[in-house]
């Protein structure tokens, strides 16, 4: 803003306050009317006689708050924080809002992922439980110091129960190649475990079930780093609605545990279907290596 019409505003906006605060009848800015209502709280708590009523206090008890300066708002980039709080993927209280604890969710620290698998049984807690063939539960290395996370099985990962088999998952392995590690070495799981149908995008009720099973797995691999694959597994990762193009490449506090990273990046399966996109996860991939090998810290 041009700095005269500024002054113009604050002049405009002084003028009001001492209008309010000679309404109030008040001959200088030092007098308060809170002190009053604290000093009257206090006299209630010790005497058990009800005071008499000030004379001063119904007109500032009644009295509209003077206009308040509100600040134009300025457009800045998310931080971490503002990334895993300010936004649900369920329109409702966040997943990871300040009254849930960080390991809430978890049935005990010390779980094995065979008492997880088991305890996930033969899971019906929410309707993909009707149209799956296999439950897909994650498969890989149980100390991986690096996760993949998609957001759910497709046809072939139904038919055989394993995650990233199909096309897509050929480019997974590839990807995981790519950073010098086998696919062994590292642990693939998804948001969901049971196929959507026509792989379409595991509803908010769908996810809400079944990602405490995630959350479980993560905590009893606590890998250094996940990477999350498209939109879907990163938002509910992140507990955040902001898209991927926004967020890939860029390091993220895993908000249940903060001491493991994420980086999100494009699905292989969009990079089939958007091989222009290839080289932007490769930019990830590289980031993905460099912080494994300690080369590079999380920005
Ligand atoms: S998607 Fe998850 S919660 Fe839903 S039925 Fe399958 S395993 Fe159970």
């Amino acid at each position: 803003m041009d700095p005269r019409e500024e002054l113009k505003e604050l002049i405009v906006q002084a003028r009001e306050h001492l209008l309010y605060f000679s309404e109030l009848g008040l001959t200088s800015i030092g007098e308060r009317s809170a002190p009053v209502e604290a000093e009257s709280k206090v006299e209630a708590q010790a005497s058990p006689v009800a005071p008499e009523p000030r004379p001063q206090e119904s007109p500032a008890s009644t009295i509209i708050p003077p206009p308040q300066f509100v600040p134009k708002p300025t457009i800045t980039m998310p931080t971490k924080k503002e990334n895993t709080a300010e936004t649900s993927l369920f329109d409702e209280p966040s997943l990871f809002g300040e009254t849930v604890a960080p390991m809430a969710g978890l049935q005990s620290v010390n779980e094995t992922l065979e008492d997880i698998r088991r305890d996930l049984g033969d899971c019906r807690r929410c309707k993909l439980w009707s149209t799956r063939t296999n439950i897909v539960f994650g498969e890989g290395n149980p100390k991986a110091e690096l996760m993949f996370i998609g957001e759910g099985p497709g046809a072939d990962e139904d038919a055989t129960g394993r995650p990233f088999v199909g096309r897509a998952g050929q480019l997974l392995t590839k990807m995981i190649e790519a950073i010098d590690l086998k696919r062994e070495d590292v642990y693939i799981a998804n948001v969901v475990k049971s196929r959507p149908p026509g792989n379409r995008t595991p509803e908010s009720d769908e996810v809400k079930a079944c990602i405490p099973f995630l959350f479980r797995q993560i905590a009893a691999i606590r890998p250094k780093l996940i990477v999350a694959l498209g939109n879907p597994a990163m938002q509910a990762l992140l507990d955040t609605k902001i898209g991927i193009t926004k967020m890939r490449g860029h390091f993220q506090d895993y908000p249940r545990m903060p001491e493991i990273k994420v980086m999100p990046t494009f699905h292989p399966a969009y990079l089939l279907r958007s091989p222009d996109k290839k080289r932007e996860a490769w930019e990830d991939l590289k980031k993905v290596r460099a912080f494994l090998r300690g080369e590079i810290a999380p920005e």
